[in-house]
């Protein structure tokens, strides 16, 4: 058995993956609108919101495309605030089709600067929305989302958040934040395999749909919602991993929000205390550090390809890499959905052993 540490897909309980076993069921039938309605009214505990939660089938980027083709036109104007690989890809779906994306760039470790996103707004009265991820997973920094839900609604715009690496595991309460459209992922703190993803939709984003103009079909979320009125989704869902979220959120139910939280909070300071123990430093800066994936910096000879290789193969733990620029200068300990403070003392005793062999010299 591997110890998966990535930030997603993430390891999943027995009972979940034993769900999966079950025979197919009608999806038009009414068993499948009895599990569907369950899913989305536990949903709609762990969002916090009294909004509509709406299930997809696709990764987390299925539902950032849908976050802005069914509230945006081509030629809207959006503040896109990217702190890393995600932010950039949602910046970029929104670029594709076609909106005028102003973006709000920082040094990637770093999170985003509230006070800029507040000068940026004055600057531009025409901005429609703001875009801006939660918990960067590429970094691993979480931005600070309450202040800045703040001052997006204090000028009355739209608020959509890639909260596929948060939600459920950080604290995110969906309407007191005030927060438009949130999209998160089965995979991730879920407990759940990859396939589904999850988008709250609040009554502003719903105005924004009756007028939105960009191009989509498949994910139409007004379809979404008129087919769960009626047990349904408007096409074949991933019927199995329905029945595998069905049980982590009854899990995640049993444990409560708030008990969930707090342990992804201990997990987090473990790490980070781990890791800092070995020698080693943080790369995001520690004030906005992510409670669900660390990511470490590559220093003082480390050869993060080597470390990984000798760990998985002779400790059996996987952790990721880094993304894009960031690959070889960082490696990344994902602590989401099924973790406990004994699986990450696993893995800073095996780091512990691995990180001389892969050249760092503390
Ligand atoms: C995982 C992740 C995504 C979505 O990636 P998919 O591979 O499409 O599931 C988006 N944003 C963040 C912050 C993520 O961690």
């Amino acid at each position: 058995m591997k110890q998966l540490r990535i930030p997603g897909p993430t390891p999943c309980p027995d009972e979940v993956l034993n769900a999966m076993a079950k025979p197919m069921i009608n999806h038009r039938g009414e068993e499948f609108g009895q599990i569907l309605s369950e899913v989305t009214a536990k949903l709609k505990q762990l969002f916090q919101t009294k909004g509509d939660v709406l299930l997809l089938t696709a990764s987390g980027t299925g539902g950032l495309e849908a976050a802005i083709v069914n509230t945006l036109s081509p030629g809207d104007k959006v503040l896109s605030a990217p702190i890393g690989v995600f932010g950039e890809r949602f910046t970029a779906i929104a670029k594709g089709f076609g909106a005028e994306v102003i973006p709000l760039r920082v040094e990637w470790g770093k999170a985003a600067d509230v006070d800029a996103i507040r000068r940026a707004l004055n600057a531009e009265p025409k901005i429609k929305a703001v875009m801006v991820t939660h918990n960067e997973t590429s970094t691993g920094v979480t931005n600070d989302l309450e202040s800045i839900s703040s001052v997006v609604k204090e000028f009355d715009k739209l608020l959509l958040v890639d909260a596929v690496s948060s939600l459920g595991s950080i604290t995110l309460p969906v309407d007191d934040w005030h927060c438009d459209v949130v999209v998160t992922g089965s995979q991730k703190g879920w407990m759940a395999p990859p396939g589904l993803t999850m988008v709250s939709v609040s009554q502003e984003a719903w105005r924004a749909y009756s007028t939105a103009k960009m191009p989509h079909f498949y994910w139409d979320l007004a379809k979404a919602k008129s087919y769960l009125e009626k047990g349904q989704t408007p096409w074949t869902p991933a019927v199995s991993i329905v029945f595998a979220l069905s049980v982590s959120l009854e899990m995640m139910l049993r444990e409560g929000l708030a008990n969930i939280i707090a342990r992804h909070a201990r997990v987090g300071n473990a790490t980070r205390n781990g890791v800092k123990s070995l020698g080693l430093s943080l790369f995001a800066e520690e004030s906005h550090a992510s409670n669900t994936v660390t990511s470490v910096a590559a220093s003082d000879g480390l050869d993060t390809k080597k470390m990984l290789r000798i760990l998985r193969k002779e400790h059996g733990i996987v952790l990721s890499g880094g993304q894009q620029t960031l690959d070889g200068r960082i490696f990344r300990i994902g602590h989401l959905g099924w973790v406990t403070e004994g699986d990450i003392e696993a893995v800073i005793s095996a780091l512990k052993v691995v990180l001389p062999q892969a050249g760092f010299r503390s």
